[in-house]
C-alpha cells in the first residue's frame, strides 16, 4: 500500500462564502494484494458478527464485497433499515458520516462502525446546527423539512426528514394543509420540489459538490452524439440540467427508471459510482456519466464524490481489525432525530405502500 495526501474540497456555505474541507483518498492497494485483503475482510465480518452496508457511490470493490457477504448496496435510509433488520450485532457503514449517524439513530442498540469517520458531505457541512437553528427560530410559522443529508443535530431540530424520492409527496401533503415550509439544505432539490408542488418554500442555501457540477451545455452536446440515449438526472443537479431529463429521481429511482425505459443507452447525472450497479443489472446497455466539463476543467469531483471515495479496502480492513471508528450519537439528539425520520416512514406506510426509503444522494 502507498500513502496518499489529503485534497481540499471547496463547497458553498449557507452564507454564500466558500468553505474548504479535506478529503483523504484511501491508500492505494496493488491489484496483487487485493484478494488477500478481501479474504481477510470476509473472515472478519463473520468473526465480528458484522454486516457491511455500502452506498451506491462507493468503490465497486466495496459494493461487490457488501453484496457477496450478505450485506446491501443502497441509499442511506435503506442501508440503515437493512442494518436494523439484519441479525448481526455490528453494522459497518461504507458511506459518509450522516449515513453512519442515520444508521446509529435507527439502530441505537447496535455498534455502528465506519471505515472513515471524517467522510463529509457538502450539504451536511453547509448546515451547521447553530446557524440553522437560528434560521428556524426566525421563521416559527414554517414547518421545518430537512433532507437526509444532514447531521443528527439538524434532524433533531426538524419536523420532517425527507429523502429525494418522497420529498415532493410530503411537501405536497403539507402544502395541501396550507402549511408554509422551511426547506434545507439542498437548494436545487428544494427548487425542483417547489416547481413541482407550488408550495410556499423558504430555502436554506447549500449544494452538493458532485451534482452542482453537471453542465447543461455539455450535456446538450453529449445528447447530439448519443441521439438514442435517455437522460437520467438526480434532483440535486442544477435546474438547467434537470430541464433536459427524461427522468428525474433518487438514486434507486434512477436505477429503476433505466430498467423500465429499456433504452440502448443512458446519460446519468449523479455520482458515477451508481453505474456499477446499473451495468450489473443491465448488461449490454451503455451507461455514460453526464458531463462536468471534463477533468482538466473546473470540476472538483468530476462526478465522483471525494468523501465517498475515502472508503477503501485498506481502512475497511483496519476498522474490522481494530474495532475503532465507532459512530456515536448523543442519545437525546438521536431520540429527537428519530422522531422526524419515523414521521416520514409513517407517512410512507400510509401513502406509498411500495416506498422503500430510497432517495438520498
Ligand atoms: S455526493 Fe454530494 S450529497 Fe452525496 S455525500 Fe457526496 S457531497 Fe454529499
Amino acid at each position: 500500500m502507498s500513502a496518499v495526501h489529503p485534497i481540499q474540497i471547496r463547497f458553498e456555505r449557507f452564507d454564500g462564502r466558500t468553505g474548504l474541507a479535506p478529503a483523504i483518498p484511501p491508500t492505494v492497494i496493488a491489484p496483487a494484494d487485493k484478494p488477500a485483503i478481501i479474504a481477510r475482510i470476509r473472515k472478519l465480518l463473520k468473526e465480528r458478527d458484522a454486516v457491511l452496508v455500502a452506498h451506491y457511490y462507493v468503490h465497486p470493490d466495496i459494493q461487490d464485497l457488501a453484496e457477496s457477504t450478505g450485506g446491501v448496496v443502497s441509499d442511506s435510509l435503506e442501508m440503515a433499515r437493512f442494518g436494523h433488520e439484519h441479525p448481526g450485532k455490528t453494522v459497518v457503514v461504507a458511506g459518509v458520516r450522516f449515513m453512519g449517524e442515520t444508521a446509529k439513530i435507527l439502530n441505537p442498540e447496535k455498534r455502528v462502525l465506519m471505515p472513515e469517520l471524517e467522510a463529509e458531505c457538502s450539504l451536511d457541512l453547509a448546515t451547521p446546527i447553530d446557524e440553522f437553528s437560528k434560521f428556524c427560530d426566525q421563521h416559527p410559522d414554517r414547518v421545518v423539512v430537512v433532507y437526509a443529508n444532514t447531521s443528527a443535530a439538524v434532524k433533531a431540530r426538524a419536523d420532517w426528514m425527507v429523502t429525494s424520492s418522497i420529498a415532493e409527496k410530503i411537501v405536497a401533503h403539507l402544502h395541501a394543509q396550507g402549511k408554509k415550509i422551511l426547506f434545507a439544505p439542498d437548494k436545487h432539490l428544494g427548487d425542483y420540489i417547489q416547481r413541482q408542488t407550488g408550495a410556499d418554500m423558504l430555502m436554506w442555501n447549500a449544494s452538493c459538490v458532485v451534482h452542482d457540477e453537471f453542465k447543461a451545455q455539455q450535456l446538450e452536446e453529449m445528447k447530439l452524439s448519443h441521439p438514442k440515449a435517455k437522460v437520467l438526472v438526480h434532483p440535486e443537479s442544477p435546474p438547467s440540467v434537470i430541464a433536459m431529463a427524461d427522468f428525474v429521481g433518487s438514486t434507486t429511482g434512477i436505477i429503476m427508471a433505466a430498467e423500465r425505459m429499456k433504452a440502448p443507452e443512458y446519460i446519468v447525472a449523479t455520482d458515477g459510482g451508481i453505474l456499477h450497479q446499473m451495468r450489473k443489472k443491465l448488461p449490454g446497455v451503455n451507461f455514460i456519466e453526464a458531463p462536468t466539463a471534463g477533468k482538466g476543467a473546473t470540476c472538483q469531483s468530476c462526478a465522483h464524490c471525494p468523501w465517498m471515495a475515502m472508503n477503501g479496502l485498506g481502512n475497511l480492513l483496519e476498522v474490522l481489525e481494530r474495532g475503532h471508528n465507532e459512530v456515536r450519537v448523543d442519545p437525546e439528539i438521536g431520540r429527537k432525530a428519530k422522531v422526524c425520520i419515523e414521521r416520514m416512514l409513517d407517512f410512507a406506510k400510509t401513502n406509498l405502500p411500495t416506498f422503500k426509503g430510497s432517495g438520498d444522494a
